[in-house]
């Protein structure tokens, strides 16, 4: 892909709002701006980053009254010349001020095109610039708080420590190599196997980071399950009550299950009310429960809900079929009767119809997300994580390489044997900030950013 031309997109939302903002950027991006905006001092003579009023025009047509900010190369989002034009908000007149600014030069930005250029121009490390994406898409505290954290760089700076003593470990051991005789303290194979084992433990923490990192940026999934009538949908209603419901774009599992995510303690927990998994009679009663039984399997969770004045034995085999993934039994109907019967799960006592013990509920999911994470809390704000499958990946390649530079030494193999895979876990380390990556991978990030950005 060139980056020698000039690129410009829509950056705000499509539909009506107060402001809309067309960003165009690339070495033409000042003379475009010359063409569309007229005022006191054109574009590319005005003072950079201070916003200007003027008109937005098409030729001699007036399209709006407007603002408009450069930003010249370096000081920008992509390091290159950027200008703005901040417009009326309608829908119309926003596209109408983008064809203008296309037919003075500009082309149409692909998307994540801007993010990618501020990549590809040293603006950003390939793991702050997918940060970028998962602020935008995040749907909760948490998940905003973990993306701006990485946006800031400290999963990206962790990173370059880990894999800066990793090649200052491949010189020493090449110094070694090369005068084994000498017994100089900072060359001792010991003290080499003692470093390799440290930057492992490090890797494993990071690694072990990644499932949470996913929780908070992807959300979590929990399924609804009881016989009919405990107050399944009775228990997602009150849920949706009590806390903000998160609309997503992306369209639910099935049609069959209804399905709510709301922002629960920072987290985006996606409830899904399933049918009854008690074996049905007719046809549809049957596919009902296959698609139940499907969804528990998907879910990161389950709430098992019972009616505290009827537990019956279908409810213990329902409890049974769930036992494998990590659930909490749901104790409800509590304003009617109170189950005192032990179960060996986590346990709530709720009235759905009411409302009361909602918030006990939220502090049991909350307690059973930390227990899934062995260790690891979602709420540690300050935590570096790895929060995709890419990052995830190249930290256990580099993992691997650095455990088979280990065994090299510990079994008394001369040390330079170990460059090899020390360079392997190096590079692999690359791939999350971006030193080492194929044009493919990057195209493969970028094409999910959305458009303008
Ligand atoms: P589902 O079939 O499991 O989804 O159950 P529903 O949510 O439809 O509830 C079944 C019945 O139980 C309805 O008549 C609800 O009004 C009632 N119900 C649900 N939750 C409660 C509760 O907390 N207390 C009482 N007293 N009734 C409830």
């Amino acid at each position: 892909m060139k980056i020698d031309d000039t690129i410009a997109a829509i950056a705000t939302p499509r539909g009506t709002g107060g402001v809309a903002v067309i960003r165009i950027s690339g070495p033409d991006a000042l003379p475009v701006a010359d063409r569309v905006f007229s005022a006191k001092t054109k574009p590319s003579k005005a003072r950079p980053r201070l916003l200007q009023y003027g008109k937005v025009c098409a030729g001699d047509t007036v399209l709006d009254m407007g603002m408009c900010v450069t930003m010249p190369s370096p000081h920008s989002f992509t390091g290159e010349d950027v200008c703005e034009l901040h417009v009326h908000g309608g829908a119309h007149l926003t596209e109408t001020v983008l064809q203008a600014v296309l037919d003075a030069g500009a082309r149409l930005a692909l998307p994540g095109e801007f993010t990618r250029r501020a990549f590809l121009n040293g603006k950003l490390d390939l793991a702050r610039a997918e940060a970028v994406g998962d602020l935008i898409h995040a749907e909760a505290d948490l998940a905003a708080t973990a993306a701006v954290n990485q946006l800031e760089g400290r999963l990206s700076k962790k990173i370059c420590a880990i894999r800066d003593k990793i090649i200052d470990l491949t010189a020493r051991l090449s110094v070694a190599a090369d005068y084994p005789e000498e017994d100089i303290d900072y060359l001792s194979l010991d003290g080499f196997a003692a470093e390799l084992k440290e930057i492992i433990a490090e890797l494993d923490r990071l690694i072990a980071s990644a499932k949470g990192g996913q929780m908070l940026r992807e959300g979590v999934r929990c399924a609804i399950v009881g016989r009919p009538n405990t107050g399944k949908s009775s228990l997602l209603n009150a849920i949706v009550g009590s806390y903000r419901a998160i609309v997503t774009a992306a369209a639910g599992t099935t049609r069959d299950i209804v399905e709510e995510v709301v922002s629960m303690g920072g987290i985006a927990v996606k409830f899904g009310d399933t049918a009854g998994l008690r074996e049905g009679e007719g046809e549809a009663e049957k596919m009902g429960i296959e698609m139940a039984r499907a969804y528990v399997q998907n879910a990161d969770f389950c709430l098992v809900v019972l009616d505290s004045s009827r537990v019956e034995k279908a409810d213990l085999e329902i409890l049974n079929f769930v036992k494998e993934k990590p659930h909490i039994v749901v104790l409800n109907k509590n304003d009617i009767a109170q189950f005192s019967g032990d179960f060996s799960s986590p346990c709530v006592h709720l009235s759905a119809a009411s409302g009361a013990g909602i918030a006990d509920l939220e502090a049991a999911i909350s307690a059973l997300l930390d227990s899934m994470l062995e260790g690891d809390s979602l709420r540690r704000a300050d935590a570096v994580r790895l929060t995709n499958t890419r990052q995830r990946d190249a930290a256990v390649k580099a993992r691997e390489a650095t455990t088979l530079a280990l065994s090299t030494i510990e079994n008394g193999f001369p040390p330079d044997l170990t460059a090899v895979d020390l360079e392997n876990a190096a590079a692999a380390l690359g791939e999350i900030i971006g030193l080492s990556v194929s044009d493919e991978v990057i195209s493969r990030i970028f094409e999910k950013f959305c458009l303008g950005k």
